[in-house]
């Protein structure tokens, strides 16, 4: 997950500096205006004036996530004052006018959506909701429109933070479960706080190291 914080300037209409009572909920929305950048998105929460509107971060089409307010802080999201300030909101962009996500901004939404629901507690089938469950505004659209989609989001989520924490090893066909992580393709293990490849590790233990991308499974066989 690549999250690069490029916080708003304080600003009434955007970032008024009131600190968030809790995070309690997750509401995500699209941005409603396909093809933009998620820093493109950014800069007008940043240059609002006159209206009242932001949110903590905003996925790009090519996943890349922008962090434009801290979560301690409250953003203008949820059209609903007792909801943004116990809530963190989520904005996708999309390639076109219905709304669906492309897989790299989905991916980014479920990693993202993890990490928040693993720091505050919350229950991703539960505590996950569209602006639409708010206010009934039709955002974010395609999963206003498919609710069923909406569905597989909180339960990747869900799955995700069954395997967050963990990487899947199997030593001559031993399979086991070490603590560790995957970080852009790369399977880092955890060892006294250090974060190390785990390719390296099999390697300089002289065993033969692959990967079975079907299971998600880091291989170390015999030479
Ligand atoms: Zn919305």
């Amino acid at each position: 997950m690549n999250i690069t914080e490029k916080f708003l300037e304080k600003n009434i209409y955007s970032r008024p500096g009131t600190k968030l009572k809790a995070v309690e909920k997750i509401v995500i929305h699209w941005v409603a205006n396909p093809g933009t950048s998620a820093m493109s998105n950014r800069n007008y929460f940043n240059n609002l004036r006159g209206r009242y509107a932001s949110a903590h971060y905003v996925i790009d089409i090519n996943g890349s996530i922008i962090q434009c307010i801290p979560t301690t802080e409250v953003a203008y999201h949820a059209g609903n004052s007792e909801w943004n300030n116990s809530s963190v909101g989520i904005e996708c962009c999309h390639p076109d006018w219905t709304g669906q996500f492309s897989k790299a901004t989905m991916d980014s939404l479920i990693e993202l959506c993890s990490y928040l629901c693993q720091t505050y507690k919350l229950d991703p089938l539960k505590n996950i909701y569209r602006h639409y469950d708010v206010t009934k505004k039709d955002c974010p659209k395609f999963y206003v429109e498919n609710p069923e989609e909406f569905k597989k989001i909180k339960a990747r989520v869900k799955d995700q933070m069954k395997s967050d924490g963990e990487i899947n090893l199997k030593i001559n066909g031993k399979l086991r479960k070490v603590k560790g992580f995957i970080k852009d393709g790369i399977n880092y293990v955890k060892i006294n706080n250090y974060d190390i490849p785990i390719r390296d590790v099999g390697e300089s233990l002289g065993f033969q190291v692959s990967w079975e991308s079907s299971t998600k499974t880091v291989i170390f066989d015999d030479k």
